[in-house]
């Protein structure tokens, strides 16, 4: 097998070159590199089965070779990021998903989008299901990353009901773990360096929102399954375990033995979630998946990652 994953150098996609490489696939890494890094990478560099592509996937590409599957991740993931990077975001989700399921379609390999729980917006629907069609501020500060993905699923459908791509959509609900970058704004870095150094805990609002955190392994372990399964409608891959911002402020801070952090709370960003869960009935039927590492250990192996990068 011969899989291309764009993206992969990313947090989600080289967690998802290392299992592909581990199944024997040869794998192609095609990167940007806008908020990934080499050194996400580095470790695979060796490997005669690994290639690494600089490209931007909102630019058409070509291959040689065969190809046997397309995974599409390549776009910024984190709040902070696609605010900083709103147009390239709008580009990676549009085109460059429409130039990722053109490589599968010429190629005749199955295709695989990361789309993600941000679809469902702001959700008046909770837990969320597949069938919820979202609650998404089209024109707000978000709606670059969320309008984009929901464009990804819509033209992914497109090249499967028109051309007969084999395509699979993930709806990625909040995953964390060993590689996250440090500064990309997410919560769980930004409280983990926080507790680190000492710094101040940022809560956004009074910390009564709330997310489901997934451990990356689960995750990657969800998609591979998918990408086997014959079906092409949404599936949620995530953990339904879900907790408010400020308890995992808590449980943070008891994880940093001795630190001197406290709790400040700043402003709640623009139409920030209030809750998101994800409903896995589906993914727990059609791919007998449930997630494995729960949040004390998965917290635990990513602060050890972070400690040695802080
Ligand atoms: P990340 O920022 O670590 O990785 C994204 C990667 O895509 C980076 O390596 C970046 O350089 C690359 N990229 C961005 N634009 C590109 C372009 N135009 N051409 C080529 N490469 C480009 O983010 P992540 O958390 O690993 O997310 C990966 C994917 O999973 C994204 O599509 C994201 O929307 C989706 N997702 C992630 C989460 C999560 O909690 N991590 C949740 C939902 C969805
Ligand atoms: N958040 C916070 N402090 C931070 C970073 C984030 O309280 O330093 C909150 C944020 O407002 C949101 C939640 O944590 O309610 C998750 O934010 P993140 O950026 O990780 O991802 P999101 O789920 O919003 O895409």
């Amino acid at each position: 097998m011969r899989t291309v994953i764009t993206g992969g150098a990313g947090f989600v996609g080289s967690h998802l070159c290392e299992r592909f490489l581990d199944d024997g696939d040869e794998v192609v890494c095609v990167d940007n590199l806008l908020t990934g890094s080499l050194k996400n990478i580095d470790q695979l560099a060796a490997d005669p089965r690994f290639r690494f592509v600089r490209h931007d996937i909102s630019e058409p590409i070509e291959l040689d070779g065969p190809v046997d599957n397309v995974l599409h991740f390549a776009s910024p993931a984190s709040p902070v990021d696609y605010l900083a990077h709103p147009i390239p975001t709008l580009k990676v989700g549009s085109l460059g998903t429409h130039n990722a399921l053109g490589l599968a379609k010429a190629k005749d390999a199955r295709f695989l989008l990361a789309s993600t729980s941000e679809i469902y917006g702001d959700p008046d629907v909770h837990p969320q299901r597949e069938d919820y069609w979202g609650n998404v501020n089209t024109i707000g500060p978000r709606g670059c990353y969320d309008e984009a993905k929901r464009f990804a699923e819509a033209i992914t459908m497109a090249y499967h009901r028109f051309h007969g791509v084999k395509t699979h959509i993930v709806r990625i609900f909040n995953t964390y773990g060993p590689r996250m970058r440090l500064n990309d704004g997410r919560v769980l870095p930004n409280f983990m360096k926080q507790a680190l150094r000492g710094d101040p805990i940022t809560i956004y609002g009074k910390g009564e929102q709330t997310r489901s955190f997934c451990y990356v392994t689960d995750l990657v372990d969800g998609i591979h399954r998918l990408l086997k399964a014959d079906y092409a409608l949404p599936v949620n891959i995530g953990n339904p375990s879900e907790i408010t911002v400020h308890q995992l402020a808590e449980e943070i801070i008891a994880l940093v033995e001795g630190t001197k952090s406290r709790i400040v709370y700043n402003d709640l960003p623009e139409d920030d979630p209030k809750r998101r869960k994800p409903d896995i009935t589906k993914a727990q039927t059609l791919l007998g998946w449930n997630p494995i590492v729960d949040r004390p250990d998965g917290l635990k192996r990513t602060l050890a990652y972070f400690r040695s990068v802080v």
